[in-house]
Formats: structure tokens, sequence, C-alpha cells
């Protein structure tokens, strides 16, 4: 099957939950991740109208940022194809060294989980560049050896990000562990629903928070349940990773 294809399953995938979830089809964003793929299948998915793109590891994603600036640049290389406008998330974690590469190439990043980071990607944005639209890492079901911040932790430091001049807050993301069935799926998602309903709550934001980053290609249907505003999906999308990061229930 063509990426086209797989973009159209996903999307019924969505719509079809978003039903049955009594939600607005078109309250969900799809993200397509394209960790260890080639600008080939970046280019397959922009022409099948995917516009969105999250990537894990900031030089290889930095890498493809540059090979589809070039191709949208040049009419030659697109054989005369449109060039949709792309924005890339980094959705992978974030070291001090690499903070730079983040705020010159990216749009968005999903994965600051630390002040630190949060002040180097503010003070790094280029000035000609919109502001860097952020989402905080949660560690919602407190996985052992896992990025993402403590769930208690994430309103002040929602506050404090939210006061950063060069960075936006559009939200959270989290990255459960596969559940054991639906129901216990929908419960994790849900605790980060209830955590981002908190926040926004709590009238610490100059504004509320509109993104809550939850699902992948194997939990997207309970994380839509729990409230996902944000679907990340890349095996469905592309096919399987001959390195997994994070291994997505059988379906
Ligand atoms: C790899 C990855 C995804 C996509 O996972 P699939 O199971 O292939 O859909 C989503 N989010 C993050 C943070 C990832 O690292």
């Amino acid at each position: 099957m063509t990426i086209l294809a797989h973009l159209r399953l996903v999307h019924d995938r969505i719509e079809a939950t978003c039903l049955s979830a009594g939600r607005q089809p078109g309250s969900v964003r799809l993200l397509a991740v394209s960790k260890t793929f080639g600008p080939e299948a970046v280019i397959e998915a922009a022409l099948a109208g995917q516009s969105a793109f999250g990537e894990n590891y900031i030089a290889e994603g930095v890498e493809k940022i540059l090979a589809l600036r070039r191709w949208r640049a040049d009419p030659a290389l697109r054989a005369d194809k449109p060039a949709p406008a792309l924005q890339w998330h980094c959705i992978g974690p974030v070291q001090s060294n690499k903070t730079r590469l983040v705020a010159e190439h990216f749009d968005w990043v999903q994965s600051v989980d630390r002040l630190k980071i949060a002040q180097r990607l503010s003070e790094q944005r280029p000035p000609e560049l919109p502001p860097l639209q952020v989402c905080l890492q949660v560690n919602i079901d407190g996985g052992a050896n896992k990025s993402g911040l403590a769930p208690g932790d994430a309103l002040a430091l929602a506050a404090e990000v939210a006061r950063l001049p060069r960075m936006a807050l559009r939200g959270l993301m989290a990255i459960p562990e596969p559940a054991i069935d639906f129901v216990a799926a929908c419960a994790v998602h849900a605790c980060a629903k209830e955590l981002f309903d908190q926040i926004n709550a709590a009238g610490v934001l100059p504004a509320p928070m509109d993104t809550l980053s939850l699902g992948m290609t194997g939990d997207l249907e309970a994380a839509i349940h729990a409230g996902s505003t944000m679907v990340r999906v890349g095996t469905a999308i592309f096919g399987g990773r001959q390195v997994r990061q994070a291994a997505a229930p059988a379906a």
C-alpha cells in the first residue's frame, strides 16, 4: 500500500473514533512521525496532503527539514508538483547541546521537561522566526527510565514556560506504556487529560493550552476517547521501523 492509502486509513480511524466518542471530526490533528524514514517518504506524504511531521532524532530531523526546504524551493526537483508548507515537530529528547538546532529549525517542540532547556530554546530562537510552539512532556504513568516531568511538577513549569519571550506554550504531550487493554489505555490517557484541564483551570497561564498530544499507532483510539487533540502516528503511515523507539501493542 502507498503512503497515501495508509494516510487515508489513519484519517478514517481518527474520524470514526471522533464520531464514536461524540467529538467533532477535525478536532484531532494528525502528526506524521517520519523518524528513520528518508525525505522521499516525507515528500510522498506531503503530496498526499499531510503537512505536520514529527522527528525524534534532532540531527536526522534537521537534515530532513533542509532537504524538504530544497525540494520545496526547486520546481525542477518537484517536477512542478505543488509545494505544500510543512510544519516540523521535535518529539524526542532534547539535550542542552542540541537546543540551538531545535530553536533554529523546528516549528514545535513537544518534549520539554526542564526549565533550563526551555530557557535555552527561548534564548536561541532566531528573532525572525515566530515563537517556538511548545508542549511539556509529562511522564503520566511514572515509567522508571522515561523522560518527561512528574505530573505534580507540570503546573509550575507550564507557568514558567508561558512567561518565556520566544516560546508559546501550547499543551502537554505524553507517551504512556502500552496498556493491557482498551479500558486500561483510556484510563492512563484520561490522567493526562485531567492534568491538562487542571492546569488550564488553575488560572496561571496567560492563555489556555489548546493541545493535548496523546496517542500513537497502537493507542490512538483510546487517546481520542480521553480527549487527545493531536495523535502522533508513525508505523501506520510509513510502515515498520528498523530500530523501534516505542513498540506499539499488537493490533
Ligand atoms: C515513534 C514515536 C511515535 C510514533 O509511534 P508509532 O507507534 O510508530 O505510531 C509517536 N510519538 C513519539 C514520541 C515517538 O517517539
